[in-house]
């Protein structure tokens, strides 16, 4: 039997409709910017593996640290026991993250992180003794899968089966050039209407909102109208954290700093999953009490899982190397100079971009989910380029190590793509 045959015998897909999909593509290697299918035909990831792999898939630098660390220790119970990898984690991410962050909460994945983040929030007022529980989102953020991730996300097309769950969640727009005043207003009218936790937001880029962008002053606006309101803010970087806007952190951007971050994706390199949830020391000191309710009680087994830790401190000196911002300035480049080439071509209705992450509307008419999105995804595969299509919208978001023939070709690609529709 194939794989894709014994794949369908005992395997459900995440996002997959499998009486219209029945196929998953076997992926058997990879290494760097390149996956490699059970036919020996090769593919340049150029979204790296979900943003995850930026550091090339198949590290060698990473897979020497794992190395060393799983032959020293697996894993240890994180609650009353520490261990150098977490340690040695806490203090590299402190230095890169904006300065008020000062501690560090660890769980398994985006989701978590960002659920983590609520539940931070949630507790602060509770431990002061304010019942608040109303959460700001954006109406087209993604914060993740879980129940308080998924309340919190405005895309929630196919949450249907769970809308009577949620928590909490009021939305405003995202902001843009024209509806900055109503934002401000609906904020506005939200605050004084609700008791309001939290406000948690992507910054700059909205991922599965087809990598929407918006500009970092109205952003920074929205965040000072909460801090006056002790509404305690929190950034998902998720997607956009370790380098991809071409900061360390989308947030290094905006003048307002997060009281609360959470992280996870690029954070263990494609390795294996992992997430973090910063915080500043206001709210670990809400935290802090004579009365042990007082505490957070939430924890995941696998939290701060040593070998995880050490996947994350070798991604963390590969981002801090001189070779790799090399490269992330010379993908910024190749980015902007792809789109002066198509920018004005007759089908492409919008493109936009910040650091590596590029990204075009192509003006045709289809469905998110629909049959065409599916044929541009594989007229990708098909020319050895896996992109895939947030509907309309085609994204790059490669790896770090990506070459210039590589980029190359993925633009050389698109621009078939272009010319056949
Ligand atoms: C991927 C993502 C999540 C969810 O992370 P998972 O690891 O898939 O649970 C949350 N927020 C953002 C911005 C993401 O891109």
């Amino acid at each position: 039997m194939t794989l894709k045959e014994r794949d369908k015998k005992h395997l459900w897909h995440p996002l997959t409709q499998h009486k219209i999909h029945p196929d998953a593509m076997p992926i058997i290697k990879a290494e760097g910017a390149l996956l490699f299918d059970d036919d020996g035909k090769e593919y340049i990831d150029g979204i790296a593996s979900w943003y995850t792999a930026m550091y090339g898939h198949c590290n060698p630098y990473i897979i020497e640290k794992v190395n060393t660390q799983m032959r020293n220790l697996d894993q240890i119970v994180f609650a009353g026991f520490t261990h150098e990898p977490a340690i040695h984690l806490s203090e590299e991410l402190i230095k890169i993250l904006p300065q008020n962050q000062e501690k560090i909460f660890f769980s398994d994945n985006g989701s978590t992180a960002n659920e983590v983040g609520i539940k931070m929030a949630l507790q602060y007022h509770f431990n002061k003794g304010e019942k608040r529980n109303t959460i700001i989102a954006f109406n087209d953020g993604f914060h993740g899968d879980t129940f308080g991730a998924m309340s919190a996300s405005g895309l929630s097309v196919y949450n249907g089966p769970f809308e009577d769950f949620f928590i909490d969640v009021q939305r405003i727009p995202t902001p843009n050039n024209e509806n900055f005043e109503e934002v401000i207003n609906k904020l506005s009218e939200i605050i004084s209407t609700y008791n309001v936790a939290a406000f948690i937001y992507e910054p700059l880029v909205q991922g599965a909102n087809a990598m929407h962008m918006f500009e970092a002053k109205y952003l920074n606006e929205i965040l000072k109208i909460c801090s006056v309101n002790n509404i305690i803010t929190i950034a998902d970087e998720v997607m956009t954290g370790f380098g991809k806007t071409g900061k360390n952190f989308a947030s290094d951007y905006i003048e307002t700093k997060p009281d609360i971050i959470s992280m996870s994706k690029a954070l263990t390199a494609g390795f294996v999953p992992m997430a973090v949830t910063s915080c500043t020391q206001e709210i670990y000191d809400a935290f802090l009490d004579d009365s042990i309710g007082k505490a957070f009680f939430h924890a995941h087994t696998y939290s701060a899982n040593p070998i995880a830790c050490s996947v994350a401190i070798a991604g963390i000196e590969l981002l801090g190397s001189e070779e790799i911002q090399k490269n992330i300035k010379n993908i910024i480049k190749s980015h902007t100079d792809f789109d002066t080439k198509i920018k004005n071509h007759p089908k492409v209705k919008a493109t936009r971009q910040k650091g590596v992450i590029y990204a075009l509307d192509l003006e045709i008419e289809m469905d998110r989910y629909g049959k065409k999105r599916y044929e541009i995804f594989d007229h990708f595969m098909k020319n050895g380029v896996c992109l895939r299509p947030l509907g309309k919208t085609i994204y790059i978001l490669p790896p770090y190590v990506i070459t210039q023939g590589q980029l190359n070709k993925i633009y050389d690609t698109i621009l078939v793509l272009l010319s056949s529709l």
